[in-house]
């Protein structure tokens, strides 16, 4: 069996089996009372990665975790150590990180619609507010009045270009996200006049990028626009998020990002930043690069059939909790994440199936003609690249099945 490049090589076989950080999958479901579908994220494909990341970037250049890719508690608590701060989307993402222990000078709060509740549990708690309106800072600012809390506000920009090619693009054009760059100077001025606390720019140009030349390009451009930004703050901004955007090879045939190209186009254009820049901290914001390979859906093939001349192998699980996999989550054309036969992981590929989920729509497609072990009925079924966007992008209320577990290793 060649092995599939898009599995990361810390899961290995042992004992026939996946062994995900040195336990089999069968231990890990034990581990899990015996349920299946679960979740397993392993932290040490996370550090690898994150390794990686600080061995590439820019020293100047710190790195943000976007917990909305995989907010599971346990994780989120780990990785407070890991990183340099969380950006939350919500209340609900700033409870999680709050309790994670993580300090709130290092927690920013992005999100298009943010109600007064979260604006008041963000400036009490001293959370760096991304300001997606001049409504919303203004809503802040009296909340911070009435709170007696200098809010810290940074701008969230609408950049007038976007991230080429990119999975999920979030700027260029009219875009409910953040404050067009033509209207930052009058929020500016009203964010001295309020006298908050002004921490930076925020820019956030796109999600799920291969190219490093269209991420080397937006970020220039991004360094371009908060520099001419600048001019209009009372301060130089403290801190600037140069957004994320780096993607993972999900699908045969992509290429990885070219991680060194990214780090050192950017240790070039910081060094020629404008001067303005100059005692300006810079973060990233990653999301899936970061967690997204360390995850591993596990799920049982309970009935083994044909139909006509095709083998379909119908599991536990599907796209209630996984629904990235099946293809429904951001993509055109829907191509099949890594899957393998956990309990036959060393044995040879020796048939095409159909692995589905156990939901009555025929969009509950796990794998579509992929070449697998021969699989019998109780042989579990892994699916890689599940730790971002799995569960917690995933309709778990759909056909009312109970939800998944999760584990950390
Ligand atoms: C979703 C999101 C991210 C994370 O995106 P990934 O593709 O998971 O890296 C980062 N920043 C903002 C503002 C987002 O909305």
């Amino acid at each position: 069996m060649s092995r599939d490049h898009r599995i990361h090589p810390l899961f290995r076989e042992q004992d026939g089996e996946l062994a995900i950080a040195g336990r089999t999958a069968t231990e890990w479901i034990a581990a899990a009372g015996g349920r299946t579908p679960l979740f397993v994220y392993d932290r040490a494909v996370i550090a690898a990665k994150i390794a990686e990341l600080r061995a590439a970037l820019p020293t100047e250049v710190g790195i943000h975790y976007a917990m909305k890719a995989n907010p599971m508690p346990q994780l989120v608590a780990w990785m407070a150590g890991q990183v340099d701060g969380l950006d939350v989307a919500s209340a609900g993402e700033l409870r999680v990180a709050l309790a994670a222990g993580a300090d709130p000078a290092h927690i920013s709060f992005a999100g298009p619609g943010k109600r007064d509740f979260e604006l008041e549990l963000a400036i009490g708690a001293g959370v760096t507010l991304n300001i997606e309106s001049a409504r919303e800072f203004a809503r802040a600012a009296a909340i911070g009045d009435r709170l007696g809390k200098r809010v810290r506000a940074a701008v969230r920009v609408n950049p007038p270009f976007d991230l080429k090619a990119s999975g999920m693009r979030m700027g260029g054009g009219a875009k409910p996200f953040g404050v067009d760059a033509d209207k930052v100077p009058a929020l500016l001025a009203e964010i001295a006049a309020e006298g908050a606390d002004f921490r930076g720019f925020h820019v956030f140009a796109g999600s799920q990028n291969l190219s490093a030349e269209a991420i080397i390009d937006a970020q220039r451009k991004t360094l371009d626009l908060v520099a001419d930004l600048a001019e209009h703050a009372v301060v130089p901004p403290p801190l600037v998020n140069l957004g994320g955007g780096f993607g993972l090879p999900y699908f045969p045939g992509d290429q990885p990002l070219d991680l060194a190209a990214v780090g050192e186009a950017l240790g070039k254009a910081l060094a020629a930043r404008d001067p303005i820049l100059a005692e300006t901290r810079f973060v990233l914001e990653l999301g899936r690069y970061l967690v997204g390979e360390s995850g591993v859906y596990l799920t049982r093939a309970i009935d083994r059939k044909m139909s006509q001349d095709e083998v379909f192998i119908i599991t536990d699980g599907g796209l209630h909790h996984q629904l990235a996999a099946s293809g429904n989550f951001g993509t055109v054309i829907r191509r099949n994440y890594p899957l393998a036969n956990a309990s036959r992981f060393g044995a040879p590929d020796a048939e095409s199936l159909n692995v589905v989920g156990c939901l009555c729509t025929p969009l509950d497609k796990l794998g579509d003609k992929v070449m697998l072990p021969a699989t019998e009925v109780g042989d579990v079924i892994a699916v890689f690249m599940a730790g971002a966007y799995g569960l917690t992008a995933s309709p778990t209320a759909f056909l009312s099945h109970d939800p998944p577990a999760e584990m950390l290793a």
